[in-house]
């Protein structure tokens, strides 16, 4: 007899962008084959937990009829490609969300075994030799690669995670290119030191029209030269690290055959969302609506999944998915906001106004008891311990400050622990290590606190350092840039 084996399927949408049908087979994939919930990632992906072996077949089915896929959202390919979802703050939002797909597109795995196996197509490749993969080869690459595209001065996606990011430089509300960043990746392992977070590092600007290639040639580059013997050190931030990052850019540039011009300046304010509803370039408007810790469940009176059901029965426009597991529901006209609203409200979905700001700018991965790799919870503890952390910052008058608070349950940094200006990483269930100092958009680390810290612990420490805050910051000072100037990191 089989061991009742349960899996976690992702959905890949390049952008995190779905259509309000694609919602509803989602929705319904939840039910009939999931746990009856939607995971939001902090990837822009959307995962299902609890699928039964017997039952994947018929999911993966599911979702390529609602013409989505699950193909290259794991395994050691190009994987998801993320892009801002607020088209509301820039001319050039559907330029750069058009690139992330073409990027999506062009770099999914040729082979069609995917669809040999899952879905039934006919076998037209009889074998291995048979298969064009003209940049994966036969071995893929050493490791899952990201790439992101983000719109300053938004940096909702966390661009400096990515392996290769792409930053918009916008010239009189037209796309002029792209600042090229490479060798980001936050994921670590705990008593390994030749394992770290590393932000990546910008090193030129190029014309829209060259991003397939010049992220061709650095994934090419990370075949080639990447750790294929030890996983724990295959990525391109340790490659880089390894070989240098004068010997990468030059090793891209031969390969281009040109060299990268300089980089044009850009800012990011935040690396958070913003909610409520704002008004698209376009005219039509874009509803954050906050899903703590992207789980979409019905929970008692507050029956989020069924909110969304109803929402995507009546909405014209599309579903989109933050990379700080939010959700917006996106290029609404103006006649339909009410009912919109008034859906939200008879399943008593709250306005981002009864929450602090501490709990609307919080992630958490899965972990326990999802993850196989969790030390600690993740995702079912965070909301109980910012209720406690909601008193102190109410004692303080911090209740609207927007402090980026992430937890995860390993050090593999899924939720971006190491890019929380409060960054809790678990060690053993109950114990967590406190990271502090991340900047509030995204482009620095954060530095260990203080190590296996249980929730009085956490609620001590930070306890005191929220009240320095309150009463020492520098007018509009962030958290993060605080703990540095006081050198409590
Ligand atoms: Fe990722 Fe670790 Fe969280 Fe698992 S426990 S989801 S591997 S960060």
């Amino acid at each position: 007899l089989e061991p009742l084996y349960q899996f976690m399927v992702r959905v890949r949408a390049a952008g995190g962008i779905v259509t309000a049908p694609q919602w509803l087979l989602l929705d319904e994939l939840a039910d009939q084959y999931g746990n009856g919930t939607l995971k939001l990632t902090t990837r822009q992906s959307f995962q299902f937990h609890g699928i039964l072996k017997k039952d994947l077949k018929a999911s993966f089915k599911l979702i390529n009829d609602a013409l989505l896929t699950t193909i290259a959202a794991c395994g050691d390919v190009n994987r998801n490609v993320m892009c801002n979802p607020n088209p509301y703050q820039s001319a050039v939002h559907e330029e750069a969300y058009a690139h992330a797909v073409r990027l999506s597109e062009y770099f999914k795995p040729r082979s069609k075994a995917y669809y040999e196996i899952w879905l039934d197509q006919e076998k037209v490749i009889s074998s291995p030799e048979q298969e064009q993969e003209p940049l994966y080869g036969r071995r893929y690459l050493p490791r899952k690669f990201k790439i992101g595209i983000a719109t300053p001065p938004n940096n909702d996606i966390d661009i400096f995670a990515s392996d290769l990011g792409f930053i918009v430089i916008e010239e009189d509300g037209k796309l002029k290119g792209f600042n090229v960043c490479a060798g980001g990746g936050m994921g670590a392992t705990f008593g390994d030191s030749s394992t770290y977070p590393r932000l990546a590092d910008v090193i030129g600007f190029i014309a829209p029209e060259e991003i397939i290639a010049v992220s061709e040639t650095v994934m090419a580059i990370q075949r080639d030269f990447g750790d294929r013997l030890n996983r724990k050190n295959a990525r391109i931030k340790y490659t880089i690290d390894r070989r240098g990052m004068d010997w990468f850019v030059a090793e891209l540039q031969n390969r281009l055959g040109r060299e990268l011009l300089p980089a044009a300046p850009y800012h990011f304010d935040t690396n958070g969302d913003r909610y409520g509803w704002l008004q698209g370039i376009n005219g039509k408007w874009f509803y954050t609506l906050f899903v703590e810790n992207g789980r979409v469940r019905n929970n008692g009176k507050r029956a989020l999944k069924d909110a969304l059901r109803e929402i995507a029965r009546i909405h014209r426009g599309d579903l989109r998915l933050t990379g700080n597991q939010n959700l917006i529901i996106g290029n609404v006209e103006a006649a339909d906001k009410n009912a919109i609203e008034d859906i939200l409200k008879a399943y008593h979905i709250a306005d981002s106004a009864a929450y602090t700001g501490l709990r609307l700018s919080s992630l958490a991965c899965v972990a326990l008891n999802t993850c196989g790799l969790a030390f600690a919870e993740a995702e079912r503890y965070l909301p109980s311990l910012i209720d406690k952390l909601d008193i102190l910052m109410k004692e303080n008058g911090l209740e609207k400050e927007e402090i980026n608070i992430r937890m995860t349950g390993c050090p593999n940094g899924c939720a971006r622990s190491r890019l929380g200006e409060i960054g809790l990483v678990g060690r053993t269930v109950g114990k967590y290590n406190l990271y502090l100092g991340a900047s509030h958009n995204g482009d620095r680390l954060n530095t260990l606190y203080k190590e296996m810290l249980a929730e009085a612990d956490i609620l001590q420490e930070l306890g005191g350092i929220l009240q320095r805050f309150s009463g020492d910051r520098l007018a509009g000072e962030h958290f993060g840039d605080f703990v540095h100037r006081k050198k409590i990191v």
